[in-house]
């Protein structure tokens, strides 16, 4: 298995100006590939010491990728100082110059200055990764068991020449194949998921089962690295059909969806609408679900009722239950489910009412309390909704350790869509 390191460039960077998300998207990708990397460097715009970054980043590792410093002006100096290092004179490259002509006359800047030339000189014998979002070419280099690859700095020309080249390039050079997949699980600590998942991490060779913390939730690779992608595929099955049975109640995406989105095809594939109250998170919920392309056909409307007296005149919450037992509590909830229900055309109709914080805990519950609760169309139940007669709710309470306000907001748009998609698997509360 290849290693790697990557040498981030530019002076910006080491100013904090700039941060360095090149490094951070370089590896992800590397990694998806099966090249481990080994080192990060970052390193001004200066000969001298971008020579000595080079010299160590490839003492170290098979591949070092250099973003940053292929562009026009005096201080990009990235191509200079690879071509130096692995002795490989610039030859003039007659595609890059008439690409550069193109683009040029494109923006009408037919005359442009003679220091965009230099973009046309690449080291012989490299293979040119042509750019197709700006004008500098990047590329890579072999030598002696070495090999160089040069991208560009702007992360949108940079990431798109990863895409559509380098990983093309990398992959045609592997004799194997990777194939990953990555499990979303909420509702579970990390710790008591890697607990739960022991068997399939304990002694992991291939898949490899790799958890990563995420913010309210979990998340779990399962990769596979084998002479044929059919074969990966097969083995990262395996190992996922095993997570199902280890851990199943907690997994909600196989395939890196966030939680909104799986709400999102889970009531389309239904044919189910919703609807949503919502008191602390603000319209958070609602603008999750309609972030997702193709959500209006399963989102309805929702109601963002802040205050007490918006609970009461815009979902018919009765005065007395939010004085008898405050405005984050069971009832209170249960009025807003049934009211949300009620209001629109839905089927569903979720609710929350809680304390995000810092303030608000004086009524004694503490931030991060919450009351969540459903209501659902046409079941039979109790009948206690104000114009929804055969609906019935569902109200429960929950704590989430206060981790400020915006992480406790995040966190109640997460208990809403698992609210839903239980719901909608059958599996109740
Ligand atoms: P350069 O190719 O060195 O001229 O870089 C052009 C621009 O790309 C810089 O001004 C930065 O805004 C951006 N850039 C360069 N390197 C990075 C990096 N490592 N991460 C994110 N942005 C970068
Ligand atoms: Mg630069």
């Amino acid at each position: 298995m290849p290693n790697a390191s990557i040498v981030a460039v530019g002076t910006e960077l080491l100013f904090g100006q700039t941060v360095n998300t090149n490094a951070a998207y370089v590896s992800e990708q590397l990694q998806l590939l099966g090249v481990s990397v080994l080192y990060h460097f970052t390193v001004g715009d200066n000969p001298a010491r971008m020579k000595r970054t080079l010299a160590l980043a490839f003492a170290e590792s098979d591949i070092v990728v250099t973003t940053g410093g292929l562009g026009p002006t005096q201080d990009d100096i990235t191509k200079e100082m690879i071509a130096e290092h692995m002795g490989a004179p610039l030859v003039y490259d007659e595609e890059a110059k008439a690409r550069l002509d193109a683009i040029m006359r494109d923006i009408g800047r037919a005359n442009y200055t003679e220091n965009n030339m230099k973009q046309a000189w690449l080291p012989e014998g490299c293979t040119v990764f042509y750019n197709n979002a700006g004008t500098a070419p990047g590329f890579a280099l072999e030598r002696g068991g070495k090999t160089a690859i040069a991208l560009p700095g702007p992360p949108r020309e940079m990431k798109k020449m990863m895409r559509e080249s380098v990983i093309p390039y990398l992959s045609q050079k592997s004799d194997s194949v990777i194939y990953s997949k990555m499990l979303r699980f909420y509702g579970i600590g990390e710790s008591a998921l890697e607990t739960a998942l022991l068997p399939i991490i304990d002694g992991q060779t291939d898949p490899t089962v790799a958890p990563y913390a995420k913010e309210g939730e979990c998340a779990v690779r399962v990769t596979s690295m084998r002479r044929t992608e059919a074969e990966a595929r097969a083995a990262v099955e395996a190992t996922v059909a095993r997570a199902r049975e280890l851990a199943g109640a907690y997994l909600y995406s196989e395939d890196d969806e966030e939680y909104h989105e799986v709400v999102v095809r889970l009531l389309a594939e239904k044919g189910l609408r919703l609807a949503a109250a919502e008191s602390c998170t603000g319209g958070l919920f609602a603008g999750a679900i309609t972030a997702v392309a193709g959500s209006s056909a399963v989102f309805d409307r929702g109601f963002v009722t802040y205050s007490n007296a918006s609970k009461t005149a815009l979902l018919g919450v009765p005065a007395d239950v939010i004085e008898r037992y405050g405005a984050v509590s069971e009832p209170c909830c249960r009025a807003m489910a049934l009211g949300a229900l009620a209001r629109s055309d839905a089927d569903i109709a979720v609710a929350v009412t809680g304390i995000a914080g810092p303030g608000g805990s004086d009524c004694g519950k503490p931030v991060g309390t919450g009351f969540y609760g459903i209501a659902r169309r046409g079941a039979r139940g109790d009948g206690d909704g104000e114009g929804a007669s055969d609906a019935r709710a569902e109200v429960h309470e929950k704590y989430f350790r206060d981790r400020g306000r915006r992480v406790n907001r995040q966190a109640a748009v997460l208990e809403l869509c698992d609210m839903v998609r239980k719901a909608i698997e059958g599996g109740g509360r």
